[in-house]
């Protein structure tokens, strides 16, 4: 994506955002709260016009993006999650609606540690089931692409062991894998690139292992980089 600006009222959210994610990797992509990070995944994907600027994911938008469900109050753009459903029939519905073949579900509710309680209302699921569901969602169509905004939010230690490892190996595969966090330790422990953004705009884009030499960690690096 290249020179991405929108403005919401009177404050720029992008103000000339600029850079590029490499498949085979797994790109972080942090920065203070009101970056900027939320919006460019939406510009990208096309769910927000941006008001100058372009996002070319290979040559398309893919309507892959997982939003944790404390921010936003439905799962996916792709349809609210109903409290009545279980997690199985969200999925088949999805399936259903984006034209994928129904035994793929059972596949990814494999992948997303979820078969077990696939039957059990999405009511009663904790946020970081609710989450594995969101990566389940994003998986169903196997895309090639993937944007996960703030995937770690509300899921226990085990779960994030958990995503690390499935995201590093999504990624291996060859897809394109690009995580907004605010938690710089995860971010530290599953990237290979990373980028940092603040207001509106990147202040830094480089290997993980350059910005460690640099910085001793992550959190030193933003901290350091983010400060004015
Ligand atoms: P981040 O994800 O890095 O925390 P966001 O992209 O969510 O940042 O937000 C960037 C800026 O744009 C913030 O100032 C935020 O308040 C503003 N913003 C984002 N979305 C909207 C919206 N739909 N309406 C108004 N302001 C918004
Ligand atoms: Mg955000």
């Amino acid at each position: 994506m290249a020179g991405l600006r929108k403005r919401f009222g009177a404050t720029p959210a992008l103000d000339g955002m600029s850079f590029t994610v490499r498949s085979g990797v797994v790109t972080g992509f942090v920065g203070p709260n009101g970056a900027g990070k939320s919006t460019t995944l939406r510009v990208v994907l096309g769910l927000d016009t941006p008001d100058a600027g372009w996002a070319l994911v290979s040559g398309r938008a893919y309507r892959t993006l997982h939003r944790p469900l404390c921010h936003v109050g439905s799962l996916l753009d792709a349809g609210a999650l109903e409290p009545g459903r279980s997690a199985r029939n969200h999925l088949l519905w999805l399936a259903r609606t984006q034209g994928i073949a129904t035994r793929r579900v059972e596949e990814v509710l494999e992948l997303v540690g979820l078969a077990a309680a696939a039957r059990r209302k999405a009511g009663g699921y904790s946020l970081g089931m609710r989450q594995r569901l969101g990566i389940a969602a994003a998986l169903l169509g196997d895309p090639p692409v993937l944007l996960l905004d703030e995937p770690f939010n509300g899921m226990d230690p085990d779960g994030i062991i958990w995503a690390r490892s499935l995201l590093r190996s999504l990624a291996a595969e060859g897809r394109v894998v690009l995580v907004s966090s605010h938690l710089m330790g995860e971010v530290q422990e599953m990237a290979d690139h990373v980028v940092v953004a603040g207001r509106g705009k990147v202040i830094a884009d480089a290997p993980l292992e350059d910005l460690l030499a640099r910085h001793g960690t992550l959190e030193a690096a933003y901290l350091r980089l983010t400060r004015d």
